[in-house]
């Protein structure tokens, strides 16, 4: 996906701040955080939404690098992991990416 503003970063034709990475994923910081504390976690392959998520390693790799960036970011208080599928669901972009939220209270549910 060439006109894909997180394929870019995958590919260093954008730089993030990148908070960890390896061959699967990468994470970095959101640009326009909503908490103190704010991380998506990618797949480096382009899948567009949870929906056309199928591969059973990469799901786990996605949800345990979201945990091993939580605690490198020292969340231990606690934090929120969320995936916003779709329109309805408030996504934005369309390369799968899961939220890490903390540093500050969370509120449930979110608007
Ligand atoms: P979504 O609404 O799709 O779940 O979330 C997309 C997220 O990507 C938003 O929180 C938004 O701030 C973030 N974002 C959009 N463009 C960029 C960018 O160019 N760099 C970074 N670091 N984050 C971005
Ligand atoms: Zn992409």
């Amino acid at each position: 996906m060439t006109d894909c503003i997180f394929c870019k970063m995958v590919k260093r034709e954008i730089n993030p701040d990148v908070v960890f990475e390896n061959d699967e994923v990468l994470a970095f910081r959101d640009i326009h955080p909503k908490a103190p504390v704010h991380v998506l976690v990618i797949p480096k392959r382009h899948i567009e939404t949870l929906d056309e998520l199928d591969d059973q390693t990469l799901a786990g790799e996605l949800l345990l690098s979201a945990r091993r960036v939580a605690g490198q970011l020292g969340l231990s208080k606690g934090y929120r992991v969320a995936i916003n599928c779709k329109s309805a669901g408030g996504q934005e972009v369309y390369h799968l990416h899961l939220h890490i939220l903390g540093g500050r209270q969370l509120t449930w549910p979110p608007g």
